[in-house]
């Protein structure tokens, strides 16, 4: 086989779909290739928040309000039914320790221009009344929101799909091709050589692997996290919670929570999301322990112990399911989306560690801006790959 498009994408995660779906929206013809399924990869073992409230104050939280802005665009656009739900969410504010930063936490957000509550006492039972007693606070940001994060790779990939764009699941790349003046050309898959004057590498934690054969260095490392899933059941709160220290663990300063010292260890922080058919999703554990996606069964239990620290009435409801996923992270916490300068029409898409979910909307339409030539809409010199050279 060989084929030309004006742009090949390679992974068809959140991240390469998002991008196919704004490319062929411009009409540019673009190829979206996958080894696997599409969303067989991080974004089919992960949770489906649209959060803005666990987002550095600043840029990190102005990109996710634009991408909330545009999903909602997307769930009225995509005919595919993303069970999306706009609920808000919360942070619950454990003990007085937690109290001081966590209000710093509120007062930077809502000065940033998030739509935050600070709730306290008698506020908080009233909000979530099956919380643990002894809980002292909640941060609540209105716009953040929850899908089911395969529902909308599915549904970016057939809109793309009815726009004119090529999916090719179960096709590996195996090489990116330049040609003598070191621009790229093509790829070289399991199915032969496609051609394209552009390539956008979105493989998510597999990306660095890639892109070293082309001698460009991309610092994203696994950073795996652990699901449970819950049978049907009454829901112990109507929305996405999750604990302040959660925060902690995904940014540093964990060391401050009064946790186990096992818990601390694999990053454990409790995440509840109720999920549209009535199950709910407890997370989460945070570790670097390479490439392997196998489910450890005591960070599980270690993880279940921490959900019963702050919901005990769900002491009796079954886990049904279980499934551990790669983040793909970066030292500052923030993708890298961004042409390579050193190899031209190359550009990667990748490294949301845990929120690419939600980035995924305003990754998919900042590289189709950045491909098509308009201005971008936000700046992008925090997301350029050679920040990491400064
Ligand atoms: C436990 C957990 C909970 C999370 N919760 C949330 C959340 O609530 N909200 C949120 O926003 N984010 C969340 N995330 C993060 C989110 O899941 C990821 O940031 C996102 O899925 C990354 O998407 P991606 O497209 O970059 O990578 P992937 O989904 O991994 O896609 C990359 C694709 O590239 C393919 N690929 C690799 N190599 C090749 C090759 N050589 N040729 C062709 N294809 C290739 C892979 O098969 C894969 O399908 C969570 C993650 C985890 C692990």
């Amino acid at each position: 086989m060989t084929s030309a498009v004006d742009v090949i994408v390679i992974g068809g995660g959140i991240i390469g779909s998002a991008i196919t779906y704004y490319l062929s929206q411009e009409r540019v013809k673009v190829s979206l290739v996958e080894r696997g399924d599409v969303a067989s990869g991080t974004s089919s073992a992960c949770d489906g928040n649209i959060l803005a409230i666990d987002k550095m104050p600043g840029y990190d939280s102005q990109l996710t309000l634009k991408s909330q802005k545009l999903l909602d665009e997307l769930v009225e656009s995509v005919d595919y039914d993303l069970e999306y739900a706009q609920r808000g969410s919360v942070l619950v504010v454990e003990d007085e320790k937690q109290e001081p930063v966590a209000r710093d936490w509120f007062t930077r957000q809502k000065e940033a221009g998030l739509p935050m509550r600070y709730l306290a006492g008698r506020e908080v039972f009233e909000d979530e009344p099956l919380l643990a007693r002894d809980v002292i606070g909640l941060v609540e940001c209105a716009s953040d929101a929850s899908l089911n994060p395969m529902a909308l790779v599915y549904g970016l990939v057939e809109a793309s799909r009815s726009t004119g764009a090529m999916i090719r699941p179960f096709t590996e790349v195996t090489r990116i091709l330049q040609d003598s003046t070191g621009a790229v050309c093509g790829v070289e898959t399991t199915r032969g050589v496609m051609n394209a004057n552009q390539v956008v590498l979105a493989a998510g934690v597999w990306t660095p692997a890639l892109a070293v054969a082309v001698g460009v260095t991309v610092p994203i490392k696994p950073r795996k996290g652990h699901i449970l899933v819950a049978e049907q059941s009454p829901r112990p709160a109507r929305r996405k919670v999750q604990e302040f220290g959660y925060l902690l663990t995904k940014f540093g300063g964990a060391e401050g929570r009064r946790v186990e010292a096992e818990m601390d260890r694999h990053g454990i922080a409790m995440v509840f999301e109720p999920t549209e058919h009535g199950n709910f999703l407890i997370g989460s554990s945070r570790e670097f322990v390479g490439f392997d996606r196998r489910c450890n069964h005591h960070v599980l239990e270690l993880m279940a112990r921490r959900a019963l620290r702050f919901f005990p009435t769900i002491r009796d409801i079954h886990i049904i399911r279980s499934y551990a996923g790669l983040r793909p992270h970066t030292p500052d916490h923030l993708p890298i989306v961004s042409p390579v300068p050193a190899v031209p029409g190359l550009y990667i898409a990748a490294g949301h560690e845990g929120d690419g979910i939600g980035l995924a909307p305003i990754t998919g339409k900042l590289v189709s801006e950045m491909i098509v030539g308009e201005p971008t809409s936000i700046a992008t010199e925090p997301l350029k790959l050679d920040r990491f050279d400064k």
